[in-house]
């Protein structure tokens, strides 16, 4: 069973690695920033509460999102792999899910860490926030407090788990299948 964590600045290619990697290796895809959005389009009472906290681009509460992935991850008895995007992104947040996961007797496995400037994260989510039309992506001052937030509360994370030995970094500077292959030479080591 391979449980993951694709983690890295708002901009490095989050989203994308973690579609393929699910894709390739049969894992249940969790995008809590996803989750969230959806909540927002749909109206939910959730949705109305979370809006402004995304738009500010501040994180939301570590309940709120702990809450949300176990409630995932009780849909999923059975035994399979998954990966988790996005998530976790405090320390809270990481202790919860090594709890979750080990009430269901399925560790995890690794940290993928994408590692790229703050400068390029930067370019690619104003680019992707004219594409994508996606309203916290298109205002500089709020892209670079997402990218504070990052460095300040997710960046830390990363001890939790080099600790447990469970921690690889890859470039993630150049095209999506060059930030794949690296990864996939990681799994392979692991598999
Ligand atoms: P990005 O990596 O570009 O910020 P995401 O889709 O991962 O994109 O997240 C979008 C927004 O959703 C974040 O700015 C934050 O407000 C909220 N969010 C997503 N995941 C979490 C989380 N694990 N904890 C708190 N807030 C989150």
């Amino acid at each position: 069973m391979l449980n993951i964590i694709v983690a890295g600045p708002p901009g490095s290619g989050k989203g994308t690695l973690a579609k393929t990697l699910a894709e390739k290796y049969d894992l249940i895809h969790f995008s809590t920033g996803d989750m969230l959005r959806k909540e927002v389009e749909q109206k939910t009472p959730l949705g109305q509460k979370v809006a402004p906290i995304l738009e500010r681009g501040d994180l939301v509460s570590d309940n709120i999102v702990i809450s949300m992935i176990s409630s995932s991850l009780d849909e999923h008895p059975q035994m399979h792999g998954f990966l988790f995007d996005g998530f976790p992104r405090t320390q809270a947040q990481a202790e919860a899910l090594d709890r979750l996961l080990e009430d269901k007797g399925e560790p995890l496995n690794l940290m993928i860490l994408l590692n790229l400037s703050d400068d390029v994260c930067a370019a690619r989510i104003l680019r992707r926030g004219t594409l994508e039309n996606r309203s916290d992506d298109t205002d500089i001052s709020k892209v670079k407090h997402r990218l504070t937030t990052y460095h300040t509360l997710t960046k830390p994370i990363v001890d939790h788990y080099k600790k447990q030995d469970k921690f690889v970094a890859v470039d993630s500077s150049q095209t999506p299948e060059h930030t794949f292959n690296q990864v996939k030479q990681c799994l392979n080591q692991i598999l």
